[in-house]
């Protein structure tokens, strides 16, 4: 093996949407990569999510207005908020994150989220199409209905920015919205249908085809819990669960949640801490009611869920409902009560039959105080690469990361701004 050869070798370690997508985006760029995960590709966060690809999603939860909404947020019965005791172990992140919802953050966050947005969103219609999915991707947009002109009214200031971004919607009255989605019960007064959107029926299906397209290419397979990283002379050394110790020249920390946990851990990153939050929330699976239908992803603001139809695994259809944001330590055990009151809010404007059995599932969207991933090469840790922190967007912007990554190893042109993504605007912090 050569210098160049063995300077573009690299080890990413994470299989969920964003560090399968660095692979790929490695791979197509020479680098001679290998994947390790605990599990096989997909099966964490990537797996549970509500499958949306929005432009719409480049609007951060901590905005302009979040200090005066909180109090209903945290009062309201049936809030897509909910913080439970334990959320005390990240209040570092809680207070940065609030202290990110003014206007200087959110005009650099927007900017920044759109671009990866938009490069996600082509890559990912490439990628579909190469891995032989694109039958996953519905054009469809993804809708958000309003139960009274007060609660359309209150979102203005979201739909203002949509349109200064050039964000395709319509807006939509009652019988317009029964005539794009007639089984949807007649409570609705408006709808915002958001244009510029997509949705997949099977985002773990989507994570596996494009693992399958790595591999196909040549690409390494690792299944192992990775326990520490070290710092080497000239690269970096992981540690498998048997205790083997693995080099590498470069390697990408792609843990989503689990991705700090394991920094912290080694103790490799001093002078940087990125102080993540995990914004938990929880997915049911319903049959459906024969003849009744959604045609796309409905967010229902005032009742804190997404319902998505999705394919299971047997191809059959189901609706997928997800909550809003639980606020609790990562592992802490998991509190039914939301997903209930999001299951009684679904029933009533949609008939589903019952819930598919063994179907709850938990996850921790990965959030950084200012709600833009993290992207790059750590401050004086040469080869030491980050792409973690996709909080509630992951799913949609993983391959614009591993663009956007893959360009950087390189040191090419970039195809979006990587400032603001980079991992250094946490290093002053410490
Ligand atoms: C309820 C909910 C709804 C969502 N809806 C959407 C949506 O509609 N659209 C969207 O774009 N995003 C959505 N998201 C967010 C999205 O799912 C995440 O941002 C994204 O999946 C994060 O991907 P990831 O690859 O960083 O993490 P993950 O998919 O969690 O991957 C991390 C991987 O690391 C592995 N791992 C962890 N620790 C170790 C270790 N020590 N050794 C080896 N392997 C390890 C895990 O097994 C896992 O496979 C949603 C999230 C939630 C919770």
């Amino acid at each position: 093996m050569n210098l160049f050869e063995t300077s573009r070798q690299v080890t990413v370690l994470g299989a969920g949407m964003v560090g399968v997508s660095c692979a790929l985006a490695l791979q197509a760029k020479g680098w001679r990569v290998t994947l390790v995960d605990q599990q096989a590709p997909g099966e964490e966060t990537s797996h549970g999510n509500a499958g949306v690809l929005s432009r719409s999603s480049l609007l951060p939860f901590n905005r302009p207005g979040l200090w005066q909404s909180l109090p209903s947020l945290l009062l309201r019965q049936g809030s897509h908020l909910k913080i439970r005791p334990s959320a005390i172990t990240h209040w570092q992140w809680l207070w940065r994150f609030l202290w990110h919802a003014k206007r200087s953050s959110f005009e650099v966050t927007t900017v920044a989220l759109d671009g990866l947005i938009q490069l996600s969103s082509d890559t990912h219609r490439a990628w579909l199409k190469r891995a032989h999915v694109e039958n996953r991707l519905r054009d469809t947009g993804w809708l958000w209905p309003y139960a009274h002109t007060d609660a359309f009214k209150s979102g203005a200031a979201s739909r203002e920015v949509l349109q200064e971004f050039g964000v395709a919607t319509e807006v939509l009255n009652a019988p317009a919205l029964r005539a794009l989605e007639p089984h949807l019960a007649p409570s609705f007064s408006h709808a915002l249908w958001v244009k510029d959107a997509a949705s997949v029926d099977n985002p773990r299906a989507v994570v596996k085809a494009y693992a399958a397209q790595f591999l196909e290419a040549g690409g390494q397979w690792v299944q192992s819990k990775v326990s520490v990283l070290q710092q080497r002379p000239s690269g970096w050394q992981w540690v498998d669960q048997a205790g083997s110790a693995h080099w590498t020249p470069h390697v990408v920390v792609a843990l989503g949640p689990w991705s700090e946990s394991l920094l912290e851990a080694s103790q490799v990153t001093a002078n940087f801490k990125v102080n993540m939050g995990f914004e938990r929330g929880y997915h049911r699976h319903f049959q459906t009611v024969e003849g009744v239908s959604l045609g796309r992803p409905i967010y229902d603001l005032s009742g804190a869920y997404v319902l998505s139809p999705m394919k299971d695994e047997q191809g059959q259809d189901v609706l997928r409902l997800t909550t809003g944001v639980e606020l609790a330590a990562r592992d802490a055990a998991p509190n039914l009560q939301q997903l209930e009151s999001a299951e009684n809010s679904a029933r009533r404007v949609l008939p589903m039959k019952s819930a598919v059995p063994h179907s709850d599932w938990l996850g921790s969207r990965p959030t950084t105080p200012d709600s833009r991933p993290v992207i790059g090469e750590v401050p004086n840790a040469p080869g030491l690469w980050l792409a973690f922190g996709h909080q509630h967007i992951g799913f949609s912007t993983g391959p614009g990361t591993g663009v956007l990554l893959s360009e950087l190893m390189s040191r090419e042109a970039t195809s979006i701004d990587p400032r603001p993504f980079a991992p250094d605007r946490f290093e002053a912090l410490f």
